[in-house]
């Protein structure tokens, strides 16, 4: 193929892989409607224009209308991109003078064979013109020899809308199965396949108006034996003089094989490979078509944790499960009642028009029966979310992603319905998720900001220092307290760029305190372990230590016992050059994670923070006393420090100080304070610890 090409369409991407795929044809691109038509007017030799629709500036309709109007450009033969289902834009599309359309995603033989077709059919076009001034003689053998089906009508009488062919080559005989003969007392309507007749006469009603002057179409025609052929069809008109004014020429193309790869393809894009259920791209796109009222639900199946087994025996076995397991649900279906894979742990029954919510929870129970069979599944457990469509109004992605939520919501093995309250969650949580977004990109209003509550060194009596706690000042929510939005901000990995903000203000205050000359003043800075395991945490750490001038000695950091789930030896390590370097390691909520006494003995840490589990317990049985005493001197002989969190009441403080605890922290000796707040606190008079502080 020699043909020239121009390419517009916005995506880079999209036009390297056109451009790919054509790389024997001589290709153009532009990334708009203007900047195509400067290039249309720089190459008015270009034969096709492959066209995207969807493009900002000038949009791929409006590019087609200044085509059609301006005599320049009304020779060019374009193409246009489409998505599946999107049958009327490429009617609109054919309407404003495309000649053929091209669906994505974009397969490369088809798109090949289309150029080809259209770029011979263009020969075919330049060939007859030339032809039609010299002898009939030659545009008869022409006709006769051409490889593509041929039929030229006659229509003396436009008024009374009759088809009159006369001439059919052999090709076309060959195509339709037909003789020449046959085709002309039949006419096409009879051969058409029944779905394409309206298609087709809506389009020749256009070309014979006049409005364009040649149409591309894909029609299935009927052979004598009931099989069908897959034709693309191009009319043209023919100018052959006065009183045959609305002759035209039908060009057509066998393409069934090229229809059976594109079939391929479209089965092979909308169908799960594991388990051959619909996946989730063809759920949505149900989802977006169907009626806004219409009664619909769908309920989500969510297998939890089961990548957790195919990280020990591995994806076969998991792919195993479900395989068999998805079968079984199948038995579930029918017409009103689909299922659907959405990713490899999540499935889902699309089901219409139920008649009550008892239909939807029996549906739930059947399931969860047939699911309970599998031991591990059973033991996985699973989680049910159920989502009304027609109570809402949420395109696919938002539909599918709320039905997660509620299935992630939902206890083990029960099912959970969307409703109002998990849905202002919800976006109460992608409000949060939008300001942490924000605010780790340095835009907006929202900020993030520390409160500081006191640590008291009761054996010393005096302040040792501050944990700094984290709280989101967002315009539309307010205050929002870190037990909200830290774990939203470990989900969404903002939590580096949060988590730096924090400790960079964390140091500031610092080199407030040094200021005031309190120099021996700690801060301790909650660390996720996502911001730990992080390769440069270390190294990240003492540049913003050395930036701010703070010395190491001055700093701690609290950490959670999960952090040594991940990769115990690595992580110890990593806190053991912090801690060389002066940095106090701390292990916070002691006692509720999962870590035991004698495995403290080779962390590197400082200290250990006691839950306030503990120290709530302490009003409870002499039983529950010991146990806290116990750890505290257990911790002392392991060589570490004690902080008892959460200390609220005098009796309990008497008793930690009784036991031996190091320090002590609590709403008792302060709650968190705002740094301006923080040197009334440290300068205060007459401090008599016992009585909470109050600003
Ligand atoms: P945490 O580290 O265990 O912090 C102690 C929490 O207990 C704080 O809640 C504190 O205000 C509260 N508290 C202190 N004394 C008392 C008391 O006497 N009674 C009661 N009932 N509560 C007391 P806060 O500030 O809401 O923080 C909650 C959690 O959020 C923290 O628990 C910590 O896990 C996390 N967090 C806070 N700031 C950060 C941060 O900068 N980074 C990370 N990764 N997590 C943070
Ligand atoms: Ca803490
Ligand atoms: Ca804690």
């Amino acid at each position: 193929m020699k043909a020239k090409i121009l390419i517009v369409d916005d995506s880079k991407t999209d036009r390297i892989i056109i451009e790919k795929m054509l790389s024997d044809c001589e290709t153009l691109t532009a990334s708009d409607g203007i900047e195509a038509l400067n290039m249309l007017d720089e190459n008015p030799d270009t034969d096709i224009i492959i066209l995207d629709l969807n493009m900002p500036v000038m949009n791929g309709f409006e590019f087609l209308e200044i085509l059609k109007s301006d005599k320049k450009y009304k020779k060019f033969r374009t193409i246009i991109l489409t998505n599946y289902d999107e049958t009327e834009k490429e009617i609109k599309g054919l309407k404003a003078g495309a000649i053929d359309y091209i669906r994505k995603p974009i397969h490369m033989e088809s798109l090949r064979t289309r150029i080809e077709i259209h770029f011979k059919l263009l020969e075919i076009e330049k060939i007859t013109e030339r032809k039609l001034n010299e002898t009939s003689l030659t545009l008869e053998t022409l006709i006769e020899k051409a490889p593509i089906g041929i039929a030229i009508s006659f229509l003396p009488d436009y008024s009374e809308n009759k088809e009159n062919i006369t001439i059919i080559n052999p090709e076309l005989e060959k195509i339709t199965g037909r003789s020449r003969e046959n085709l002309i007392s039949s006419g096409w309507r009879k051969i058409l396949f029944d779905d394409d007749i309206k298609k087709n006469e809506e389009l020749y009603n256009i070309f014979l108006s006049g409005i364009t002057d040649k149409y591309t179409t894909e029609l299935r025609i009927i052979k004598p034996d009931n099989s069908i052929v897959w034709t693309e069809m191009t009319v043209s008109a023919l100018n052959m003089g006065k009183e045959r004014k609305y002759n035209s020429i039908f060009l057509i193309k066998d393409i069934t094989e090229r229809k059976e790869q594109e079939a391929k393809l479209k089965h092979f894009s909308e169908t799960d490979a594991l388990t051959g259920l619909y996946n989730r791209r063809y759920l949505g796109n149900i989802l977006n078509s169907c009626e806004k009222n219409k009664k619909a639900a769908l309920v989500l199946i969510n297998f939890r944790k089961i990548n957790y087994i195919s990280l020990t025996y591995g994806y076969n076995f998991c792919e195993d499960i479900i395989r068999n397991t998805t079968k079984l649900l199948k038995t579930l279906t029918d017409k009103k009642c689909r299922l659907f894979q959405i990713s490899f742990e999540r499935i889902a029954f699309y089901y219409e028009d139920y008649e009550s919510n008892e239909d939807l929870i029996e549906l739930c129970e059947k399931s969860k029966e047939i699911i309970s069979k599998n031991q591990i599944l059973y033991n996985l457990g699973i989680g049910i979310g159920i989502l009304e469509t027609h109570k809402y109004n949420y395109d696919a992605e938002n539909t599918i992603k709320n039905v997660s939520t509620a299935a992630e919501r939902s206890k083990i093995y029960e099912y959970r319905f969307f409703d109002s309250v998990l849905e202002s969650s919800v976006i109460r949580e992608s409000l949060i998720k939008k300001s942490l977004i924000e605010i780790s990109e340095n835009k907006g209003n929202d900020f993030v900001y520390l409160q500081y509550q006191p640590i008291y060194n009761i054996k010393e009596n005096r302040t040792e220092g501050f944990e700094a706690l984290a709280r989101l000042k967002s315009n539309k929510l307010g205050t929002v307290s870190p037990v909200e939005f830290i774990s939203i901000a470990e989900e969404t990995q903002l939590i580096i760029p949060i988590g730096e903000k924090i400790i960079r203000q964390a140091c500031n205050f610092l080199k407030t305190l040094q200021k005031k000359n309190f120099n021996d003043i700690k801060v301790h800075v909650n660390i996720s372990a996502i911001q730990l395991i992080q390769d440069n945490f270390t190294e990240n750490l003492f540049k913003i230590l050395e930036d701010c001038g703070i010395n190491e000695n001055n700093f701690g950091i609290e950490i959670t016992e999960s952090v040594f789930s991940e990769n115990y030896t690595a992580v110890n390590k990593k806190l053991g050059i912090l801690k060389d370097a002066g940095i106090k390691i701390s292990i916070d909520d002691f006692g509720t994670g999962y870590s035991s006494l004698a495995m403290e003995r080779e962390l590197n840490v400082n200290c250990l923070k006691l839950d306030k589990y503990f120290i709530d317990k302490l009003s409870d049985s002499e039983d529950e006393k010991t146990i806290t005493g116990n750890i505290i001197s257990m911790a002392h002989k392991l060589g570490h420090k004690v902080i008892a969190e959460g200390v609220e009441k005098i009796f309990q403080k008497d008793y930690l100080i009784r036991n031996n605890c190091d320090m002590i922290q609590g709403y008792l000796f302060s709650k968190p304070l705002d740094e301006e707040d923080i040197f009334k606190f440290l300068f205060r008079k007459n401090f008599a610890f016992g009585g909470i502080y109050e600003i």
